[in-house]
């Protein structure tokens, strides 16, 4: 077990405007970061895996699993439900893993209120042409899929007040390295490099 306790990360977005994939290449390109596999009754994509991208589960099961409070947060988005099972949650951060949770802004709300310390970063689209574009071309919804996530869109980017980090995925590298520079500077905190090198400060101090 690590003497450093990971940081909780939101990432939020309206649909198509990256955040999946920018968070799959800054998992890999940093280490010691895990993605929450959130519960969602929504049906499964060409090409999406249960227990990877998401727990696939029929309505009754979700309504089960939220009367046994498994969720750290829930929300209705799109007409599915999508939830985050908090079993593990502390077990990853108590490892020293900086953990993501890529969830709503209903949810971003409900976890901001239980765990004031998370950081929370809202990816935006260069255009609204652009947000279409993405999501015709991931070629995975339906027209009138897309044309509800559209609709959406602009609700749900007009809470991008209440995230502390802003990124515009227009060109993919430089978002990347805005997402990967917003985990660094706060592994530098103070208080974090306090944890990960009290050995260090304790015989610089002596
Ligand atoms: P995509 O974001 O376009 O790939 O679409 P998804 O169907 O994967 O996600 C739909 C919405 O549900 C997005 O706004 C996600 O942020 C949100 N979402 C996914 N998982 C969760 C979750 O566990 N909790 C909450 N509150 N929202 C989630
Ligand atoms: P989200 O998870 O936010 O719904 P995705 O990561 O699935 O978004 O991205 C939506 C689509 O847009 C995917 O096909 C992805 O390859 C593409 N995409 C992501 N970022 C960019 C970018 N900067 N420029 C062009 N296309 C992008
Ligand atoms: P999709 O169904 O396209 O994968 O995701 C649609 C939306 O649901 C995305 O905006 C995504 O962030 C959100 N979402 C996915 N998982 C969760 C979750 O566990 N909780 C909440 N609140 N939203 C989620």
């Amino acid at each position: 077990m690590s003497a450093y306790t990971g940081t909780l990360y939101i990432v939020s977005a309206p649909s198509g405007a990256g955040k999946t994939s920018l968070v799959k290449a800054l998992v890999e390109a940093l280490p010691q970061i895990r993605v929450s596999v959130s519960h969602t009754t929504r049906a499964m994509r060409p090409g999406e895996v249960d227990g990877i991208n998401y727990h696939f589960v029929e309505h009754a099961e979700f309504r089960e699993r939220l009367e046994r409070h498994e969720f750290l947060e829930h929300a209705e988005v799109f007409g599915n439900l999508y939830g985050t099972s908090q079993l593990w949650l502390e077990e990853i951060l108590a490892e020293g893993c900086d953990l993501i949770l890529e969830i709503d802004w209903q949810g971003a709300q409900q976890v901001r209120r239980l765990l004031p310390e998370a950081r929370s970063i809202f990816i935006l689209p260069p255009t609204q042409e652009a947000l279409r574009q993405r999501l015709t071309n991931r070629g995975q919804d339906g027209d009138d899929i897309i044309e509800r996530r559209m609709r959406e869109a602009v609700s749900e980017m007009s809470h991008y007040t209440e995230y502390d980090y802003l990124v515009i995925n227009d060109d993919f590298a430089h978002a990347l390295e805005d997402l990967k520079a917003i985990f660094r500077a706060n592994r530098l905190r103070q208080t974090s490099q306090q944890q990960r090198f009290s050995g260090l400060l304790k015989q610089l101090l002596a």
